[in-house]
C-alpha cells in the first residue's frame, strides 16, 4: 500500500495538470490508492475572487479516470473544501451536488484576510504571529464541529510560512488548544492528515511536524492521512514513505484509505 490522498489536477487554481495526466503520474510512482483534491475556498467561490473550481467537470473527469484506472489503482474523486466555516451553507451545497470519496477540510485564510502564505511574518510581532496562528486553530476546530470532512488538512499550514521567513514559533502555549482539537477529532472519529509537501520542499517536517504528531497520539489519536500536496506530476507520492516512517517513529502503525466507500486502516 502506497497512498497520496492530497493532489491538485489543473482544475486548481494554481496548477495546471490535467486529471488523467495526474493519474498516470500516480501509478507510474507505485501508489495504490490516490485522490484527486481541487481546491474549493468557499469564501472564494462566493465572493467569486478567483475562477470558481468547476465541480462538474472535474467531478466527470475524476470519475472518468476512476473507471478507467480500476484494477491498478483506487482513485479517489476529492475536494479540498477550505475555510469551510466562513459559508457553511455553501460547504454544504458543494458536498450535497456530488457524493466525494474524500474530503478535506482545510484553513488556508482567516476570516475576511489573505492566505496565511501572504503576510511578512518577518514584520509581524511575535505576539501578533502567536495571535493568528491561534485563530487558525479555532478555524481548524470550527471546520472539526462542521463535521461534513474525511480529514483535516495541514493543521499548521501558517507554521510552513512563518518558518520559511526563518523564524520559530513555540507551541507550548497552544498545547490546551491542540488537545481541545485532537480531542474533538477523535470524538468526531475524523482523521488528521499528514502533509509531506513541506519534506518534498526540503522544510524537513511534516505538516504537523513530530511535536504535534506526538501530542495527537498522547491525546489518543489514532488516525492519520498522509497527501503530497502535488500541483504537478513530478511531486505526486513523493517523500510519502518518509512520511510513513516519521509518523511510526511517533508511535503510529497505520494509516486511512478509503475503498469502496469505506475507510480502512492499512498497516505501514
Ligand atoms: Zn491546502
Ligand atoms: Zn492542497
Amino acid at each position: 500500500m502506497l497512498c497520496d490522498l492530497h493532489t491538485h489536477s489543473c482544475y486548481s487554481f494554481d496548477a495546471n495538470v490535467p486529471v488523467d495526466e495526474m493519474c498516470r503520474a500516480a501509478i507510474a510512482a507505485g501508489l495504490t490508492d490516490y485522490a484527486i483534491t481541487d481546491h474549493c475556498d468557499v469564501d472564494y467561490e462566493v465572493n467569486h475572487w478567483r475562477p470558481n473550481l468547476d465541480r462538474d467537470a472535474v467531478w466527470e473527469e475524476m470519475t472518468a479516470a476512476k473507471e478507467k484506472y480500476k484494477g491498478q489503482i483506487n482513485i479517489l474523486r476529492g475536494v479540498e473544501l477550505g475555510n469551510i466555516t466562513h459559508y457553511p451553507d455553501f460547504a454544504d451545497k458543494v458536498l450535497d451536488a456530488h457524493p466525494y470519496d474524500f474530503v478535506i477540510g482545510s484553513v488556508h485564510n482567516l476570516r475576511g484576510m489573505p492566505d496565511c502564505s501572504s503576510f511578512n511574518y518577518q514584520e509581524i510581532p511575535e505576539k501578533q504571529r502567536e495571535f493568528l496562528f491561534n485563530q487558525c486553530l479555532d478555524e481548524n476546530i470550527g471546520i472539526v464541529k462542521y463535521g461534513r470532512i474525511s480529514t483535516l488538512g495541514h493543521i499548521t499550514y501558517m507554521y510552513r510560512y512563518i518558518k520559511l521567513a526563518r523564524l520559530e514559533m513555540d507551541f507550548a502555549p497552544f498545547r490546551d488548544k491542540l488537545c481541545t482539537l485532537f480531542g474533538l477529532l477523535i470524538e468526531k472519529d475524523i482523521p488528521m492528515e499528514v502533509n509531506v509537501s513541506t519534506m518534498w520542499r526540503g522544510l524537513g517536517f511534516s505538516m504537523p511536524h513530530r511535536e504535534l504528531l506526538e501530542l495527537y497520539r498522547s491525546c489518543g489519536g489514532k488516525l492519520l492521512t498522509v497527501g503530497t500536496d502535488s500541483h504537478s506530476t513530478e511531486h505526486v507520492g513523493e517523500c510519502v514513505k518518509e512520511g510513513f516512517a516519521l509518523i511510526k517513529s511517533c508511535g503510529f502503525d497505520s494509516v486511512c484509505v478509503w475503498r469502496d466507500g469505506k475507510r480502512v486502516l492499512e498497516k505501514i
